[in-house]
C-alpha cells in the first residue's frame, strides 16, 4: 500500500488534490481512498489531506503517519512542525518552491528524493489564481512513478471540468502539464531541528469555573485561548491591501469584516493595516463602499 500526505493552506486545494490523485489511481486499476484533516476551517489555515493507494481493498482508516510521498503546497509550512516528519526511508517529497531540492532543509533526518516546482507562478499564470493543487499533481507525476501523468490529467479534466466547467478542466490540466515539465528532481538533506510549538491552551485546573477563559502565562509569555498571536497569518498572503486614506469615508465596514483582526481602528476612525497578520483575503476591499482599498499582488511590508 502507498500512503500519501498533502500539506497545504486552506484555499490551495489540498483536499481536491488528494481526491484527484485517488481518482487517477482508480482509473489505472488501483483501489484508493482520500480524505482531509482540518484544524481551523478557514482560508490560509494549515490543512492536511491523505490518500491511500493499493492493489487490494484498503481497510486502514487512520491519518497517514508514515508516508511514501509528502506533497508540500506552501513553503511557509516549513515554519511549522516538520511537514516531512515520518517520511519512509525510501519516501519522496514534492514541494511548491522556486528553489532547487538541494537548497531545501525539510528537517533533521529527512534525506530524500525531492521534486521542486514553482507551482504558485504556474497557477497564477494559467488559472489566474494561486490555487496550486493541479500544478502539484503534475509535479507528483514527475517525481513518483506510481500514477502516471496521463491518468492524472484525465482525472483532473473530469473532476475539475465536471465541477467548474470544461474550460476550467482544461486549464487545470494545462497547469499540471506545465508543472510536470518544470519540476526539478534532486535530493534534499535536512538539518533543521523543529521545536515543539508552544502550548497555548490552559490546562484543566487553570480554567476558572463558570467564567470565560482567562489569559495564562506560558514560557514567559502571556497567551490565551482563541488567540492567533502566535500565528503570523500575514506570511501566507499572495496579495496585500493598499489603503487610499483620501477616499475613506470611515464607515468602519472593513474593520469589523476582517476575519483576522488585521485592521486597526485609529482614534480618528481612519484605519491602519497590520500586515504581519493580514492574510490578503480581499474581504476588506470587496466590502468597502467607496473603493478605498486596492488589492495588490504579492506580500508587502509589516504595517501601513
Ligand atoms: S485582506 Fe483585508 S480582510 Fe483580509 S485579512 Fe487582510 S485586512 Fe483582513
Ligand atoms: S470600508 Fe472603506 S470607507 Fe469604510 S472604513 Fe474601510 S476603507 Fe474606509
Amino acid at each position: 500500500m502507498y500512503e500519501i500526505r498533502f500539506h497545504g493552506r486552506g484555499g490551495q486545494g489540498a483536499v481536491m488534490a488528494a481526491q484527484t490523485l485517488a481518482d487517477a489511481a482508480v482509473r489505472i486499476g488501483f483501489q484508493a481512498q482520500a480524505f482531509p484533516y482540518f484544524g481551523a476551517e478557514r482560508r490560509g489555515a494549515p490543512v492536511e489531506a491523505y490518500a491511500r493507494i493499493d492493489t487490494a481493498k484498503i481497510r486502514t482508516k487512520s491519518q497517514v503517519y508514515r508516508p511514501h510521498l509528502v506533497v508540500i503546497m506552501d513553503a511557509s509550512l516549513l515554519e511549522l512542525e516538520g511537514p516531512a516528519s515520518g517520511l519512509r526511508p525510501d519516501g519522496k517529497v514534492v514541494m511548491n518552491v522556486a528553489q532547487r531540492p538541494e537548497e531545501l532543509d525539510l528537517g533533521a533526518g529527512v534525506d530524500a528524493e525531492c521534486g521542486t516546482v514553482d507551482a504558485s507562478s504556474i497557477a497564477l499564470e494559467t488559472l489566474k489564481m494561486p490555487v496550486v493543487n493541479t500544478a502539484m499533481l503534475g509535479a507528483v507525476a514527475k517525481v513518483w512513478n506510481v500514477v502516471p501523468l496521463d491518468a492524472i490529467l484525465e482525472a483532473i479534466e473530469d473532476r475539475f471540468g465536471g465541477k467548474l466547467g470544461r474550460r476550467a478542466g482544461m486549464l487545470n490540466a494545462e497547469a499540471a502539464r506545465r508543472a510536470y515539465e518544470a519540476t526539478v528532481v534532486g535530493r534534499t538533506q535536512g538539518k533543521r531541528e523543529y521545536v515543539q510549538p508552544k502550548r497555548w491552551l490552559p490546562v484543566w485546573d487553570e480554567i476558572p469555573i463558570g467564567v470565560s477563559l482567562r489569559k495564562t502565562a506560558h514560557v514567559e509569555e502571556e497567551v490565551g485561548p482563541a488567540t492567533t498571536y502566535q500565528h503570523h497569518t500575514g506570511r501566507w498572503k499572495w496579495s496585500t491591501p493598499l489603503y487610499k486614506k483620501d477616499k475613506c469615508i470611515r464607515c468602519l465596514r472593513c474593520w469589523w469584516s476582517c476575519p483576522d483582526a488585521a485592521i486597526v481602528r485609529q482614534d480618528d476612525d481612519y484605519m491602519r493595516w497590520d500586515l504581519e497578520y493580514c492574510k490578503g483575503c480581499g474581504i476588506c476591499a470587496d466590502i468597502c463602499p467607496v473603493e478605498a482599498i486596492d488589492m495588490l499582488q504579492g506580500a508587502r511590508g509589516t504595517w501601513q
